[in-house]
């Protein structure tokens, strides 16, 4: 019997773009999309792999992430659940997910799936539980470089089709590393400053020097994007591209002093949340979507959808109607982090909303607003703390906080060994992680 049309009911999904395809997830930490071609950056030609990448996809423009650092928001992509569910938004945390929660590669591995992760460690380490679901879950270096090899043995000794692979690296993030390759083709001076970016932005901050490092970010991106580069034509010489779904995202972006810091985890300002989110493999048609989407509670899904697995345990709306060429319903947009202000670096816990035109932070520690009238004011730079809109955006963020509570038994007690905990302190210490 055929149903008469009801609005309030979510849309049919799309055909699915690639069903029973490979998929491939590769992450670049710290990656802002606004210094990536695709996005419009014209200061250097950082990113031209995944430029090229980008003229084939499904691009999301205004994709803002569930978190400005990498673990609350890799477990947001993994989980399909908000920072606020899944519970990992302080520095300090150390649980480990429970295995009681369904992640991507625990879904595709029940569909009969090899999965495989590759990835930089530190806050990506098993010991969170990142390893949920995966057959192989390997760091053999903070770089996609140090992994490239490893990848490949791989898919050499280990890969069965279909096969979902996780290749991440922390390129973008400090402290930024550039060979001499990079430093030429971008036109860089011959050496680094001598100071790193943390040491400069704790004492002068003068932004006519800040300039220096965001070459050096620029740099690193750009070291980067030549190892993803060589993924994709391994992927190109291995015939895999004609069957295959390959997303490419970052998981937050960095500060440069637009408003006061550097760095990242601190702040919800859109030089952290937002990041680049794009969908490429056959079926699917190039095109640029302008919508404000949540970039990591909908990777899961999406990814499912896009190879026809329907039935998941998995929340989180999809983002396939999307690219498809519709829209659907995705609710707010939220993001959040919690850093400790005991140490003089964090504000405490804060979780922010964004729509296509305005932008709440709510500063939950202090329990303060403040709106952003993102048409006028798109970078931020002037907060309004009171009146009708920060009213109306306050509400509807306390209605959604209300509706997506912390779930019990998310997280378990870390099992990591004595020598694997302090091995990932090394780690957590190495990439500027001091909480
Ligand atoms: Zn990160």
């Amino acid at each position: 019997m055929a149903l008469a049309a009801d609005c309030s009911r979510a849309p049919e999904p799309p055909v699915p773009a690639c069903p029973g395809c490979n998929v491939v997830l590769i992450s670049m930490d710290t990656l802002r999309a606004d210094h990536m071609g695709a996005y419009g950056y014209e200061a250097r030609d950082v990113t031209p792999n995944i430029d090229r990448l980008s003229a084939a996809a499904a691009l999301f423009e205004n994709a803002i992430s569930q978190s400005s650092w990498t673990r609350p928001a890799h477990m947001s992509m993994f989980t399909g659940l908000y920072p606020a569910e899944h519970g990992y938004k302080a520095l300090r945390d150390r649980a480990r997910l429970s295995d009681t929660i369904p992640t991507l590669a625990g879904v595709l591995s029940g569909k009969g799936y090899v999965t495989a992760a590759f990835t930089g460690g530190g806050n990506l380490d098993a010991a969170f539980g990142f390893d949920n679901g995966f057959d192989t879950y390997r760091t053999n270096g903070k770089y996609f470089r140090d992994n490239l090899e490893a990848t490949k043995y791989w898919f050499e000794q280990d890969m069965e089709e279909p096969f979902f692979l996780f290749s991440h690296g922390y390129d973008a993030h400090t402290p930024y590393l550039t060979d001499a390759l990079d430093r030429a083709a971008i036109d860089l001076p011959e050496s680094p400053p001598k100071r790193g970016l943390r040491s400069f932005c704790q004492s002068d901050k003068q932004r006519s020097s800040i300039r220096r490092y965001i070459a050096e970010y620029d740099g690193a991106i750009h070291r980067g994007d030549r190892y993803v580069g060589k993924l994709l034509a391994y992927l190109q010489e291995r015939n895999l591209l004609d069957h295959t779904v390959i997303v490419f995202l970052s998981d937050h972006g960095e500060e440069f002093l637009e408003h006061g810091r550097c760095f990242h985890v601190n702040t919800l300002y859109r030089e952290v949340l937002h990041v680049p989110l794009l969908f490429v493999g056959p079926g699917i048609e190039a095109r640029r979507i302008p919508d404000t989407v949540p970039a990591s509670v909908t990777i899961a899904s999406t990814i499912l959808d896009l190879v026809g697995i329907r039935e998941h345990p998995l929340p989180g709306a999809s983002l396939a109607h999307f690219i498809a060429g519709g829209s659907a319903p995705v609710g707010l947009v939220v993001s959040e982090t919690e850093r400790s202000p005991d140490r003089g670096q964090g504000k405490g816990h804060l979780r922010s909303v964004t729509t296509a035109d305005a932008k709440l932070i709510h500063w939950i520690t202090r329990d303060e607003h403040a709106y952003f009238d993102l048409v006028n004011d798109p970078s931020e730079l002037h907060p309004i703390t009171e009146g009708g809109h920060v009213d109306k955006l306050s509400r509807d963020l306390s209605s959604w906080s209300e509706l997506h509570p912390s779930r019990s038994g998310a997280r378990q007690e870390s099992s990591a060994s004595a020598d694997d905990h302090e091995n990932l302190e090394f780690q957590l210490r190495g990439l500027g992680y001091i909480d």
